[in-house]
């Protein structure tokens, strides 16, 4: 216990914590599998002693429901502990793999093994989901962690950061919390790997600074996440799905449908079903079901992008509470306001296209999203959407569910992202990979010594 464990103040503390991480590191007392086993199950029992208090604290943040917790944060966070300790053993083995000819007699295998002192950091919409998993991935890797929550949700953070600093050795598990200061500071230490989620812009002050040190970074960044609804699609079920994936956590959500491109030709039908789906939600603060903005530095840069002559439906906004209706605009254009940066809001722009190719250009025009979803029932389109566009994941007649498979590694690409988790993918997302090649002793040709005649060159590209 470390009940008295006091918070970080200033470059120095923030050093020394990262310091005794180094050292303990090179204990090994965080290699056996056992340890590693251990300290999972201490976690995933906290969280179980805990859940109320989790819960309490993201409803003072953002009005969170606990079934919304529930469904978003906290049955992901159990999935994927138990995930981690159910296969660590397999995961953990050295994977063996074929030896070629010319390394016979020999055998060749790959060597996982922890980097070493692992910094994460975490974005606010799913604050328990986005810094938890994370450092499920770092420990069952073998490392040690320092996680830096975001401010944002101020009750979250500091929930988290009092279960993990009063249960956990800080010398292996240590949150430090803290808004851009503590996060620069942290930043100015050397680690062996940084985890990041959060925007773009932010993705590059992160990768700067690992850059000086070459660290390992993975960076889980966000985007304007396209869907396209093709004349063929099936509406009723496509339509609700998309309104849930757009609406959950009031559109604050880095996998949630941006934009939507649909043929003219079905362009009224969908919109008169997104608003049928909207309005059978019943979405309401009061309801539970419906979650605030963030601050109001947010409310803000979403309400501005709400141009009154383009509301096909919604575009209410209260500021003092923090609420924006769930929005459908129409007729929008790539110059309006709402198509130049990811909207992370519960505003859905809707764009008509007449030709598969103009859909899939305006997709292209934009940076490689995190997410990209087709909404059709056409094989050779599935495939061209598949082929020809690049997006960090997706999902063909739904949105968002690809995160809710932990056999999917979860990632962007380009500037959404770097590198990938969940399950097995952050189990690797932590480790590096040693490859080992071990001869025999037994027997030696001298095809690679002595002089290198034609003979041998032809031999060598016989057995490569
Ligand atoms: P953000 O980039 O503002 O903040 C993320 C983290 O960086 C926070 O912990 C914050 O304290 C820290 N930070 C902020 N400014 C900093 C600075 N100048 N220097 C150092 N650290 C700084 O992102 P956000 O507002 O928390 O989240 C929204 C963005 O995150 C969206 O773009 C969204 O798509 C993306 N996101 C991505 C994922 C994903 O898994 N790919 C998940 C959630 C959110």
């Amino acid at each position: 216990m470390n009940a008295q464990l006091k918070a970080p103040t200033t470059e120095q503390d923030i050093k020394n914590i990262v310091d005794n991480q180094r050292q303990y590191f090179r204990t090994k007392s965080t290699l056996p599998v056992s340890f590693r086993l251990e300290q999972l199950k201490k976690l995933a029992a906290l969280i179980k002693h805990h859940e109320d208090d989790l819960y309490e604290a993201i409803d003072k943040d953002f009005g969170k429901s606990k079934h919304h917790t529930q469904m978003t944060e906290i049955l992901p966070l159990y999935h994927e502990l138990r995930e981690a300790i159910k296969h660590l053993e397999k995961w953990i083995k050295p994977r063996k793999v074929a030896t070629n000819l010319l390394n016979q007699p020999g055998r060749s295998f790959i060597v996982p093994e922890p980097l070493g002192v692992t910094l994460v950091i975490g974005a606010w919409n799913f604050p328990y989901n986005l810094s938890l998993i994370p450092v499920v991935g770092s420990m069952m890797a073998g490392n040690t962690t320092i996680l830096k929550p975001s401010e944002l949700p101020i009750e979250t953070s500091k929930i988290m950061a009092k279960l993990i600093n009063e249960n956990f050795d800080p010398r292996y598990l240590r949150v430090v919390e803290g808004a851009i200061p503590e996060t620069t500071a942290l930043l100015n230490q050397r680690y062996d790997k940084i985890f990041f989620t959060g925007s773009p812009q932010v993705g590059r002050i992160v990768n700067e600074a690992a850059a000086p040190h070459l660290t390992n970074v993975t960076l889980e960044l966000g985007g304007k996440n396209p869907a396209i609804f093709t004349q063929d699609a099936s509406l009723d079920v496509g339509v609700k799905r998309l309104i849930w994936s757009k609406f959950v956590n009031s559109g604050q959500l880095c996998l949630a449908p941006d934009y939507v491109l649909v043929h003219k030709s079905i362009k009224q039908k969908v919109l008169d079903k997104m608003v049928h789906e909207i309005k059978k939600h019943n979405y309401s603060v009061e309801n539970k079901n419906f979650v605030r903005i963030i601050d109001k530095r947010n409310f803000d840069r979403v309400a501005a992008l709400i141009d009154p002559s383009k509301v096909f439906y919604g575009g209410g906004t209260d500021r003092e509470e923090r609420v924006i209706q769930p929005t459908i605009l129409h007729n929008v254009t790539l110059d309006d306001a709402v198509m130049q940066d990811e909207i992370f809001g519960p505003i859905i722009a809707v764009l008509e296209y007449d030709t598969l190719d103009e859909a899939f250009d305006i997709v292209q025009q934009q940076e490689k999203p995190l997410a990209a979803y087709l909404f059709s029932n056409d094989r050779e389109i599935k495939n061209r959407f598949l082929s020809e566009i690049p997006f960090g994941s997706g999902a063909i007649n739904d949105a968002v569910m690809q995160t809710s498979n932990s056999n999917l590694p979860f990632g962007g690409v380009g500037n959404s992202g770097m590198g990938s988790y969940h399950g097995k993918y952050s189990f690797e997302c932590f480790s590096h990979f040693k490859s080992i090649l071990e001869k025999s002793t037994f027997i030696e040709s001298n095809l690679k010594y002595y002089g290198h005649s034609d003979k041998q060159i032809k031999w060598i590209r016989a057995l490569g």
